[in-house]
């Protein structure tokens, strides 16, 4: 029997993927260098993208202010390192039994490989990855949308992307024009917490624009330091343990400019970081929550896509773009928002002393200042 792209389609059903499409690999071949599935595997003649989707209800505790852990663990880690690699590891075998080569790709960044230079003259130093949105974008499998978030037919933006590279050459399905799914509501723009994202057709800052295959594609010019701020909790609006940990931290994220390595430097070195010398905290954390889910799962994830998942999910949902729907809105109470800058400063030098003392001994540092 051969490999059709037919036969692929439903297995990957059979599995429990939920989105793939496929494409040839000659769409690709505008792509930089370093990002090209070419470069990559050489002998590729196939992209296949699929996706699992995101739990709707893994943003209900954000939403509702409630509850944090299901958001990192289900729309994020577990789903991208475990879940959705399980089912790209059985497509791979499945492709690799009719005798074509296989490669499932990790979209991990290229700034973590850890080498810089070239195995040998004349090779590229083995930093190549491949962009998950762009990639998919080649294969039909949805659009990228104005917020830079992928987009399906079924899911709109509640999706992971995985990829699978192979020397088999399959029946490619058509790529989505922009604006198939999006219809540059803006909600992503005004709901996004980290002003992250421009507003659409701005003039300042025009798309990002890049051609795959006969299609010329184009999103908004996301802020990547604003967002990576937000996402990782350094931006008081949506976290409730910087406010709590590090009351008088007041960061405005909204009027950053900062890169993505330099907020990540900043997000991932503060939620590991200790300080030995808080009084009646329950351990030497700077800020509790983050190194704990950070240490549970390996990740942490805290402005739950109120912007570019979630407002485009309402948005999608209520005008019917999309086929997952559901009974009830997304949206039933009106979302809750934290200020950036506290009432007023909290303790004098050492909060955690003084609130400590002041509980268990009150009145004990009378005129210390
Ligand atoms: S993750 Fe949050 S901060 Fe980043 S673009 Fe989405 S809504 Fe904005
Ligand atoms: S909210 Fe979604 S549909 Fe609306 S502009 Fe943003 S990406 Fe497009």
């Amino acid at each position: 029997m051969e490999l059709t792209s037919k036969l692929l389609k439903e297995k990957a059903r059979e599995l429990g993927i939920d989105c793939i499409g496929i494409g040839s690999v000659d769409r690709y071949k505008d792509a930089p260098v370093m990002f090209s599935p070419l470069t990559l595997y050489p002998d590729c003649k196939t992209v296949i993208t699929l996706a699992m989707r995101i739990p709707r209800g893994s943003y209900r505790g954000i939403i509702e202010g409630t509850h944090w852990h299901n958001y990192t663990f289900y729309s994020y880690n577990r789903l991208n390192t475990i879940f959705r690699p399980r089912l790209t590891y059985a497509l791979t075998c499945f492709i690799e039994d009719f005798g074509w080569e296989a490669m499932p790709h990790y979209p991990g960044g290229p700034e973590v490989s850890g080498r810089l230079e070239p195995l040998a003259p004349g090779k590229l130093p083995p930093e190549v990855a491949l962009s998950a949105r762009i990639m998919a974008a080649g294969t039909g499998m949805g659009e990228i949308g104005h917020s830079k978030v992928f987009l399906t037919p079924e899911f709109g933006p509640r999706v992971r992307i995985g990829m699978i590279l192979t020397d088999a050459e399959l029946e490619p399905d058509p790529v989505l024009p922009t604006g198939t799914i999006c219809n540059s509501c803006g909600r992503c723009v005004t709901d996004c917490p980290g002003n992250a994202i421009p507003r659409t057709r701005e003039q300042d800052r025009p798309d990002v624009s890049i051609q795959v295959g006969s299609e010329k594609l184009h999103w908004g010019d996301v802020d990547m330091g604003r967002c990576t701020l937000t996402h990782h909790g350094l931006n008081n609006r949506i976290s409730p343990f910087l406010k709590k940990d590090l009351p008088n931290f007041a960061l405005d994220v909204t009027e950053a400019d900062m890169t993505e390595e330099e907020a990540y430097m900043l997000t991932h070195v503060i939620a590991g970081g200790t300080w030995g010398r808080k009084f009646g905290a329950p351990d030497d954390s700077m800020i509790h929550y983050y190194r704990y889910i950070r240490g549970h799962v390996g990740y942490f994830a805290l402005c739950g896509a109120r912007g570019c998942i979630c407002a485009c999910m309402d948005s999608l949902e209520k005008r019917k773009a999309i086929r997952n729907l559901f009974k009830n809105p997304l949206f039933k109470r009106k979302l809750w928002i934290l200020p950036v800058k506290p009432d007023q400063k909290a303790g004098r030098l050492n909060l955690s002393r003084e609130t400590y003392l002041d509980k268990r001994y009150p009145g004990l540092r009378e005129r210390e200042y």
